[in-house]
């Protein structure tokens, strides 16, 4: 294999129970997770698996750590792209990267193929200034072609990422393609609590620390924002040489996340 890399292929070690909250999007894509688990069971009842999965929400819910998820929990490979890298590709390039990462996915049946986010080329086509023959609509319509080619036998999965479900191409949309929808939105109290516990399990905690009360505090924390907490407290903790991350280092922490945020938003007007 002398060929550059075009896409990721992974085994996610990642289960389901790494993915804290979320329950509806958990519950919704575990008949995904059986069916690739033990695809020959559903076969012989004639039941055809979902081909197409569309992951909706705000960046850093746990869009791609859902894809790996399913991947692990069902024991099978995770093969990767994102949209985004396509933008500046040459015409032809996208389209061929697309047919080498789906006939390398069909050899290792059953899996997973995750396309992060979609919008980057699957948005309506003729909304551009392209003409119609754009690097971006090949791209797209090689997606659609290959989905729309998968035998019955193979059982790939195509799970797909966006924050702008408005913008897509209603083609991606039809039945056989990205016929389902997940939605994912910013954890609520108590799934930000749930995810403040699955990554505080990498760090040493004091006695005082009650997460409850961290997740309080963190409204609008997305996923992503809650493990940074996290592990900035972990940093604090350690420039200032304690043993362990007490409830005044994660609000250290907060606070610091806070302001970033906020200085981030006043440079972008
Ligand atoms: P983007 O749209 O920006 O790609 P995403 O929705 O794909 O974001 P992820 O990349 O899955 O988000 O999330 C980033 C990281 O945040 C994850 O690797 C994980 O560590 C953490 N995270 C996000 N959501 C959760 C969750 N529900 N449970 C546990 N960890 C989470």
């Amino acid at each position: 294999k002398t060929k550059a890399k075009r896409f990721r292929h992974q085994d996610s070690n990642l289960g389901m129970d790494d993915v804290a909250g979320l329950e509806n999007a958990k519950a919704d894509l575990q008949e995904i997770v059986d069916h690739l688990a033990d695809p020959e069971r559903f076969r012989r009842l004639g039941a055809t698996m979902p081909k197409g999965v569309l992951l909706i929400g705000p960046p850093g819910t746990g869009k791609t750590l859902l894809a790996r998820a399913v991947a692990g929990e069902a024991g099978v490979p995770f093969f990767s792209l994102s949209g985004s890298e396509f933008v500046e590709m040459f015409v032809g390039v996208g389209a061929s990267r697309v047919r080498d990462l789906f006939e390398a996915a069909k050899k290792e049946s059953p899996c997973v193929i995750f396309i992060d986010e979609i919008d980057a080329v699957g948005r309506s086509r003729g909304a551009g200034l392209g003409g119609g023959h754009d690097e971006r609509e090949q791209t797209l319509n090689q997606i659609l072609s290959e989905m729309d080619g998968f035998t019955p036998t193979e059982d790939v999965v195509v799970l797909a990422a966006t924050n702008r479900p408005d913008v897509l191409d209603q083609a991606l949309l039809r039945p056989g393609r990205f016929d389902r929808k997940v939605h994912i939105d910013l954890p609520d109290r108590k799934a930000r609590k749930a995810i403040l516990e699955v990554h505080a399990r990498k760090i040493r905690l004091d006695a005082d620390v009650d997460l409850g009360k961290v997740a309080v505090r963190t409204v609008g924390f997305s996923g992503a924002d809650l493990e940074n907490l996290i592990n900035e407290a972990a940093l604090l903790a350690g420039r200032e040489r304690r043993d362990a991350v007490d409830m005044a280092l994660l609000e250290s922490a907060r606070d610091k996340i806070v302001l970033g945020a906020e200085r981030d938003q006043g440079m972008g007007d």
